[in-house]
């Protein structure tokens, strides 16, 4: 442990308490970030592959502008006419497919998921709800009981039924296993609200299925009266390279879109995006107000960062960047046969680590080596999925080839060093 970091972490954990966890055996402590680095105290660069949230680069100068000169200026609530707002829902939605074509502004993803829930239980006027083995959605009560990957053994709800991911690796049962669920919740008496899933399927461990399975679980959710909604905290604003949402890979479109983590750049925005018509009903028998949802310094630096998006083409860098990373890691698994599976789209990548070909067991502790010994050569990864075996690549979207490769040439010695 470094010793430095040990007073703040004892104070840490005396005055934060227990449900807060630190990534890695050495945390890292970075105090300043700009780009893909981010620098502890020494001005030690680290390389960011991780986080997805400071999608355009670390302290990108066009957010912190945006938000100081509003911040300068004015800021306050959605129940005064301002045009920031307003200007920002018509671009964002210009950004999606008809008929998508309202937007409510929250703070967090899980205040959109939770939103989305709520105007699904209104227009069905359902409850039950599908979600994936492993899935993550949010803090909230509602959410948390949807997300079984918060704690092993988590009571679920009697109107929630868990589906399987669509494993590309070891099997995907995903539509038969959601028809499964809608005949289950249909036995109890329970009217399905909706089928939610992350686009990119993350903390299952990253799986992108484009064989139309989003398609067909969203035709049978509708026709047993339910609606699809597309979790795209996770893979929206382009992180898939080649669409701008991750549900396009499937040529499916959701009654719902929630989205968030990218969506400011770090700073706290997020929203939901929908049929108006399903707004209308929610709205004619309820209100929404989110205080800071949608003021007009949230409004600007999430504008910022879909002109930054637009300007630096980073979906493309994303499509290029992503294909060139997992080439690499393709030829890394033909030399290390701990390397089961190497998935993903754009830049978001899933390498599962596995004891042996022929068993595919999951390598849980393998996983933790990797992600430790990275940290220590200064390349910061996470472990994804229920055995947290599935190494978790996903880098600003400003990330190059350079990196790329200072990312593999590091996985490799990382590999090469193993036990
Ligand atoms: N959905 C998914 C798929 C997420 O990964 C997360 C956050 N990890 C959330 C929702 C919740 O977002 P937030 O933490 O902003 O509430």
């Amino acid at each position: 442990m470094n010793t430095e970091a040990t007073p703040l972490l004892a104070r840490r954990r005396q005055a934060l308490g227990a449900s807060y966890r630190l990534f890695y055996e050495e945390p890292f402590a970075p105090v300043r970030g700009e780009g893909v680095w981010l620098y502890d105290q020494h001005g030690t660069p680290h390389l960011d592959a991780y986080n997805n949230v400071a999608s355009i680069g670390h302290c990108h100068p066009a957010v912190v502008q945006a938000i100081a000169e509003q911040s300068a200026l004015l800021n306050t609530h959605t129940r005064y006419l301002h045009p920031s707002i307003v200007d920002y829902a018509e671009d964002l939605l210009s950004e999606f497919p008809q008929p998508l074509n309202n937007l409510t502004m929250t703070c967090t993803g899980s205040e959109a998921n939770d939103l989305a829930l709520r105007v699904a239980q209104c227009v069905t006027g359902g409850t039950g709800m599908l979600v994936t083995r492993w899935a993550y959605h949010g803090v909230s009560n509602l959410l948390a009981q949807l997300s079984p990957s918060l704690a092993t053994g988590l009571p679920t709800a009697s109107h929630v039924r868990l589906i399987d991911a669509p494993d590309t690796y070891r099997g995907n049962t995903f539509v038969e296993s959601v028809t499964a669920a809608l005949e289950d919740l249909r036995a109890h008496g329970i009217r399905p609200a909706a089928l939610l899933t992350d686009s990119i399927f993350s903390s299952d461990g990253v799986f992108t299925p484009s064989r139309g399975e989003l398609a067909q679980a969203a035709q049978r959710v509708r026709a047993a009266g339910g609606l699809y909604i597309a979790d795209e905290v996770q893979a929206g604003f382009g992180r898939t390279g080649a669409h701008r949402w991750g549900f396009q890979r499937d040529s499916v479109i959701p009654d719902l879109v929630t989205l968030g983590k990218p969506m400011g750049n770090g700073h706290p925005v997020a929203g939901v995006v929908g049929r108006a018509e399903l707004f209308d009903a929610f709205g004619h028998q309820q209100r929404y107000f989110n205080t800071y949802g949608g003021n007009p310094v949230s409004c600007k630096a999430a504008q910022a960062v879909l002109d930054v998006l637009r300007q630096e083409d980073l979906q493309a860098n994303a499509q290029r960047v992503g294909e060139y990373l997992r080439q690499g890691l393709h030829d890394l698994a033909a030399r290390h046969p701990a390397i089961g599976d190497v998935r993903g789209q754009g830049l978001f990548i899933g390498v599962e680590l596995i004891d042996s070909p022929a068993t595919r067991l999951p390598a849980t502790a393998l996983a933790s080596h990797v992600v430790n010994g990275m940290r220590r050569r200064q390349v910061l990864i996470s472990a994804t999925g229920p055995r947290s075996n599935v190494l978790k690549i996903r880098p600003p979207l400003v990330f190059t080839r350079e990196h790329a490769d200072l990312l593999l040439e590091q996985l490799s010695a990382t590999l090469a060093e193993l036990p």
